[in-house]
């Protein structure tokens, strides 16, 4: 079930991912950028567990936990990318006050995450961005309701998109953000945070087993 503890099983398990995958982060935003996105977002994460800690209040809402997601990157993660999340998170929780998320809310919640990135960062698909992970998340998660998916069948669909759109960013030219300082050169690496992008899908999928 897609509750508020699946929603704080979705934090940590990001926390865990991004932390796993810090290294990796880090070295693909070395390639295209200025090194620091696997750091921005473990110290990011890290806080939100910490946020998620220290709460004594039970959250009744998915919007409650995605609430404190997105004020903590927004205020703990240094670089383009903490505003980006923040937004996305801020903007999914804007039309996820629920206690359950049925498959119809995954995909509102989706698509609140991609126009909160769209609205912060003005980046079109195929700018090799984290929208290049959101945008096919958001399509694949349309499709999958529409054919009757179950909600955590909606997720899984958008998780494989983001992971699929993240790889194919690797043959794009980078035209917003610091990678596209490098033009033509940006070619042939992986964009970080449509990698981080599909991490935190993931962690949102293995949060509903
Ligand atoms: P910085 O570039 O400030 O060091 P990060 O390294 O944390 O910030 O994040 C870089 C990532 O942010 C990029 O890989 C890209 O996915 C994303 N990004 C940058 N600018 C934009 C934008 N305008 N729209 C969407 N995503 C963007
Ligand atoms: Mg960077
Ligand atoms: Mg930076």
């Amino acid at each position: 079930t897609l509750d508020v503890a699946w929603a704080q099983r979705w934090a940590r398990e990001s926390a865990a991912a991004i932390t796993a995958a810090r290294d990796e982060l880090v070295e693909l935003d070395r390639q295209i950028g200025d090194g620091d996105h696997g750091e921005n977002l473990k110290r990011g994460f890290q806080a939100v567990v910490a946020k998620l800690d220290s709460i004594d209040v039970a959250p009744e809402l998915v919007s409650d936990v995605l609430k404190t997601v997105a004020t903590t990157l927004m205020s703990s993660v240094g670089g383009a990318s903490g505003p980006l999340y923040g937004t996305a998170f801020l903007r999914a929780a804007k039309v996820s006050g629920l206690a359950t998320l049925d498959a119809h809310a995954v995909v509102a919640l989706l698509e609140g995450a991609l126009e909160g990135i769209t609205a912060r960062g003005k980046a079109a698909p195929g700018e090799k961005t984290m929208v290049d992970a959101w945008g096919p998340a958001v399509d694949a998660a349309v499709a999958a309701a529409d054919a009757g998916a179950t909600p955590v069948e909606v997720l899984e669909a958008a998780a494989r998109a983001a992971s699929a759109g993240a790889t194919q960013t690797t043959g794009l030219v980078a035209t917003k953000g610091r990678a596209s300082y490098l033009g033509e050169r940006s070619i042939g690496h992986e964009d970080p945070g449509a990698a981080s992008s599909a991490l935190i899908l993931q962690a949102a999928v293995t949060a509903a087993r």
